[in-house]
């Protein structure tokens, strides 16, 4: 094995035990190598310097710096979330373009640089973490850094078009070839990057598979992250969803967990539940929809119509079609623990994952992960989500065609048990073996390769 495993992401989980898949999954490998997790403290600074905190570990330490307000606005809150995340969700119309948020993000990711320069060496193997660091491997370059560059970028990689949008789309190809390795989330993603090459940047795509551009040569592959099957199904066997949510015995559920996001489509999947309820015969059966979207990014402008919208059509669909002793949609806007997610999930006839634009989504994941076997739910899954890929069994629906989704719901609550099963056995068997620790285990095997090959070549 080359050097020390070094990770970098934009928040390290350095107040308390780990929480989410992804942070699990890297804990891990950071316990079983050693090595050093950067990040931001999630501490708000007087001024901005260049000095880490750290944070020592049992078998890895923690560095982070903390941003200041100003930081923390036109970094985070500005070109990551008001530019980049439009950006690559398709929604170019809703970037919040400001020079001085560039500016910011830009003096942010070169500090990162300077301050983790001087502790790099040149058998290191860096894996960066997200869209918060695109021309962070740009910045180390400049810091003279040789260390083996990796990237993973969690979320859809922008079409030509839309980056064609982006004051800095010059510069942009130039950040993505300054890391050795460029990791992204389905075939689609590379075929996008491989676009941006061809149209925008000229670069050359060589025999091995490899892209040169400039002086640059690195490669783009997919490598679709998953989730611990194994331990969110026994998760899910713990408690009853029908029982927390007082279901009756006769009531379907029909279960959409999300970020409250502009990208996900909730808006559309709302409309399309109203639909199904619109033209419910009386032997389709009585379907309530439970909706879990907790909120996210608050300060940003854009994600501030999204709420006023779902309550508006949950207000009115359950106007229309609440009874006495019902009510359709249940609509909760607050985070819910996974643990009962995980059993929220088992109870659900129905997974509803309607996404514009998605990098992978993991609640696709879940919910087979949280089926019983000998009877298990439907998925309905966009088909602009990045599972959808890997997860052809599920029904495949445009979350842009209302009427289409509608049906959707209809054959899923009609379909029978034999059906479910031999679509479920196949999308399980997926998920297990495409697991989070696959995802870490083969990006991390071709690092090594590229890490190698590096050294030899010196
Ligand atoms: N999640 C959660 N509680 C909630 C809503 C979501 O723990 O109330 C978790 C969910 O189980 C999943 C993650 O948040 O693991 C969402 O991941 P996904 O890839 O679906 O979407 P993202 O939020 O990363 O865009």
């Amino acid at each position: 094995m080359t050097g020390r495993l070094i990770v970098v992401s934009n928040r390290v989980p350095s107040d308390g035990p780990p929480a989410g898949g992804l942070v699990v999954a890297l804990h891990e490998c950071l316990s079983a190598q050693g090595g050093i997790w950067y990040g931001t403290s999630g501490k708000i600074a007087e001024t901005s310097e260049d000095r880490l905190q750290d944070v020592p570990g049992e078998s890895y330490d923690m560095r982070t710096f903390d941003l200041t307000q100003v930081e923390h606005e036109g970094y985070y809150l500005g070109y990551a979330n008001s530019v980049l995340w439009p950006l690559c969700h398709r929604r170019a119309d809703l970037m919040a373009l400001n020079g001085g948020d560039y500016e910011t993000y830009m003096g942010v990711n070169r500090r990162l640089a300077r301050m983790m320069a001087r502790d790099l060496r040149p058998d290191d193997r860096v894996w960066i973490h997200d869209y918060h660091f695109l021309p962070l491997a740009a910045c180390l370059r400049a810091e003279g850094v040789t260390a083996t560059l990796g990237y993973f970028h969690h979320i859809p990689f922008p079409a030509v078009h839309d980056l064609m949008a982006l004051p800095e789309h010059d510069i942009f190809p130039g950040w993505i070839a300054s890391f050795d390795l460029v990791g992204l989330q389905s075939q689609r993603d590379v075929a996008a990057a491989l676009e941006m090459y061809r149209s925008l940047a000229g670069a050359e795509h060589l025999r091995d598979g490899s892209l040169q551009y400039r002086d640059r040569r690195f490669e783009v592959r997919s490598f679709p992250i998953g989730i611990d099957g194994e331990a969110f199904a026994q998760e899910a066997t713990r408690g009853s969803g029908r029982d927390l949510l007082n279901l009756a015995p006769d009531e379907r559920l029909v279960i959409g967990v999300d970020r409250l996001d502009y990208s996900k489509g909730l808006d559309n999947r709302l409309r399309a539940f109203g639909r199904y309820l619109e033209a419910r015969r009386d032997d389709n059966p009585r379907a309530s929809l439970l909706q879990i979207a907790p909120p996210t990014r608050e300060e940003v402008a854009a994600y501030q119509d999204i709420r006023s919208e779902m309550e508006r059509i949950t207000g009115k669909v359950n106007g229309l079609y609440s009874d006495l002793d019902w009510t359709p949609i249940r609509y909760i806007h607050r985070a819910i623990p996974r643990e009962t997610l995980a059993s929220l999930y088992r109870a659900a006839d129905v997974g509803f994952v309607t996404p514009f634009c998605d990098g992978m989504n993991l609640v696709a994941k879940e919910y087979v992960a949280a089926q019983n076997r000998e009877n298990p739910g439907v998925l309905i899954l966009s088909q602009f989500a990045g599972a959808a890929e890997q997860m052809a069994a599920a029904l495949i629906v445009n979350p842009y065609d209302i009427g289409e989704m509608a049906d959707a719901l209809r054959t899923a609550l009609a379909m029978p048990l034999e059906e479910r099963k031999e679509r479920h056995a196949v999308l399980l068997k997926g998920v297990l073996k495409e697991s989070v620790g696959h995802w870490t285990a083969t990006y991390l095997a071709t690092m090594e390769r590229l890490s190698t090959a590096r050294i030899e070549a010196r």
